[in-house]
């Protein structure tokens, strides 16, 4: 059965082509230094909160890197309830309630198993007040648009399954972003029956219309008038950009020179007549 996660999905809202692209042909545009660098920091702040929540030494990793370091403790000040719930020798583990990092959870849904990681999930499952916060790192120098996050696929899909698959109603459920390099900020989403609604048919939507592609084997290009291809790494290859082009839309930059060589294969490069 194909897994599907929320950056497969949201790849399917944006292109058909793209899609079919990235999760079949296990093609990928070149990543920039920056955004290596990021995937880097993100990666190791990951392990350190996972560190943390199995009550394992941090410091090789905080004495390391003193933004990191910062940015932990900055996390504990501003939202102390993550690490409290945490069962330690002085604080045996609860029954009703439930504090892990990355944790899995996947979820069988018309063909295809719904998969998400939670960077951290702190469920409550008393009888007077039960609840589930789902907590996630986020990375980036800047937040990003709240309103673009409320509707990504990672909200939606992660309190979908968490819904799907624990006793708890959709209105007791939430997700929180922090954002570890800008003063632990964060953004937190509530949850509803009507966005649970909507979430379901929008994923049945899409798994049936990717299940009828793998049959026709046909994945459609987006239509040029959504913008989208400009910025595709894909561009040239979908013949949305002439690599020659002597005027193309994106700035000459060795980032991006390196993404139009990087699709040049020999159907897309014109021949010269000698
Ligand atoms: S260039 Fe356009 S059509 Fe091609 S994969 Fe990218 S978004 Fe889709």
């Amino acid at each position: 059965m194909i897994s599907l996660s929320q950056s497969q999905l949201t790849l399917l809202d944006t292109c058909d082509r793209k899609f079919q692209y990235v999760h079949f042909d296990a093609l990928n545009g070149p990543s920039s230094y920056e955004q290596k660098v990021t995937t880097q920091w993100g990666t190791q702040f990951h392990l350190l909160m996972q560190q943390r929540s199995l009550n394992l030494p941090t410091e090789v990793l905080t004495s390391a890197n003193a933004e990191m370091a910062v940015s932990m403790s900055a996390l504990a000040k501003a939202a102390p309830e993550i690490f409290k719930a945490l069962p330690n020798d002085s604080n045996p583990a609860d029954q009703n309630t439930e504090s892990q990092s990355e944790q899995r959870r996947t979820l069988a849904f018309n063909g295809y198993l719904l998969t998400v990681v939670y960077d951290w999930i702190l469920c409550n499952f008393d009888a007077d007040s039960p609840n589930g916060q789902i907590l996630d790192w986020k990375t980036h120098q800047r937040p990003p648009r709240k309103e673009r996050l409320a509707n990504d696929w990672q909200t939606r899909l992660y309190l979908y399954v968490l819904c799907e698959t624990t006793s708890l109603r959709p209105d007791q459920l939430s997700m929180t972003y922090w954002f570890v390099r800008s003063e632990a900020s964060s953004y937190r989403f509530g949850y509803s029956v009507r966005q649970h609604e909507q979430t379901r048919q929008d994923l049945q939507r899409l798994t049936a219309r990717l299940s009828r592609m793998r049959e026709q084997n046909d994945f459609p290009k987006v239509a040029i008038a959504a913008g989208k291809c400009d910025q595709c790494p894909f561009n040239v290859r979908c013949d949305r950009i002439s690599p020659m082009s002597s005027s193309p839309p994106l700035p000459i930059d060795p980032y991006h020179l390196l993404q139009a060589a990087s699709q040049i294969t020999a159907d897309s490069v014109e021949e010269i007549h000698l």
